[in-house]
């Protein structure tokens, strides 16, 4: 199996056999994101991508992973009939696999039609990441994220719609305190249109070698306190109306909650208030860190 550069994958995703179908980002323009910085985007050529299953299928020979990720960033960019030869050679070589799931960026998502879709989740593919950041159009714009609200919780739909188990990401103090409410609000709104199965909540850091670090680092931008951050956590989790399973699963989070909506939300506001009654040092420094989300 060939791997190129750094590879990412979202921490569920710890166990699964992954397969870079995609090099870098198709994106690659958010202006807090470093992850494929160094990568120019390309989609891999099928037959190397066949082979490296193939190759996966001797390796793991008895013993085949329970779960299979396709990297890089927002593979679900590949045209549908090259994502389907991809999907039916991993079934007919893993044919017990319990999930293979794949990035995809709401505007990527919209690229698709349901059938599309339907497809797609027939031969295998089963549950989609989409970095939904926020769901504020204002911040969207701002950090360049080259989607919007209305296209969040349309491609949120469609993949529901098509079968799929859907992760969404939120990542809260993106806005800092200027946006907090907005942020919060809009996202949720995404968020409730969508339903996606998990939640799972990230915590803006600026990075090194973003425009956001930059900024930061000029001193022209200024970000969120634990205590302005674990507010808007608040205000988001108040107007959640969905089913999904809500996590704050990363290291650079400044509260442990975690809960099924809608039974769960006065335990997780109760997981809040705890943190929010703590002293700004009892958290992490807030600053420039050297990894990546
Ligand atoms: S956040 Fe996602 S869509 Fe944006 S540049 Fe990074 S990998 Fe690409």
């Amino acid at each position: 199996m060939r791997y190129e550069g750094m590879i990412y994958r979202p921490p569920s995703e710890g166990e699964s056999l992954i397969i870079q179908t995609t090099i870098g980002c198709p994106h690659n323009r958010c202006r807090f994101c470093n992850m494929y910085k160094s990568k120019r985007f390309r989609i891999r050529k099928v037959a190397d991508i066949l082979q490296d299953v193939e190759e996966a299928g001797r390796l793991y020979g008895g013993s085949p992973p329970r779960t299979l990720f396709l990297a890089d960033g927002n593979s679900v960019v590949m045209r549908t009939s090259q994502l389907l030869s991809v999907l039916r050679k991993i079934r007919e070589t893993f044919p017990g696999l319990e999930r293979v799931t794949a990035y995809g960026a709401s505007q990527y998502v919209a690229h698709k039609s349901l059938e599309e879709w339907r497809e797609l989740r027939d031969a295998g593919l089963s549950r989609i990441h989409c970095g939904m950041e926020s769901g504020h159009d204002p911040l969207l714009r701002l950090v360049n994220k080259g989607t919007t609200m209305r296209e969040q919780a349309e491609a949120g739909r469609l993949l529901r719609e098509a079968g799929f188990e859907l992760s969404m990401y939120y990542l809260a103090g993106l806005g800092g305190d200027e946006m907090r409410k907005g942020h919060a609000e809009d996202s949720a709104a995404v968020l409730n249109a969508a339903d996606p199965d998990f939640i799972r909540i990230r915590t803006f850091s600026p990075m090194p070698g973003t425009e956001l670090g930059d900024e930061f680092l000029q001193g022209r931008l200024k970000i969120s306190e634990p205590h302005g951050v674990l507010d808007e956590l608040r205000m988001l989790i108040e107007r959640l109306t969905g089913n999904g399973l809500l996590l704050s699963d990363h290291w650079l989070n400044f509260a442990p909650v975690r809960g099924r909506l809608p039974d769960d939300r006065d335990v997780m506001l109760r997981q809040i208030d705890r943190a929010l009654a703590l002293p700004g040092d009892a958290f992490r420094p807030v600053g420039m860190i050297s990894d990546s989300l």
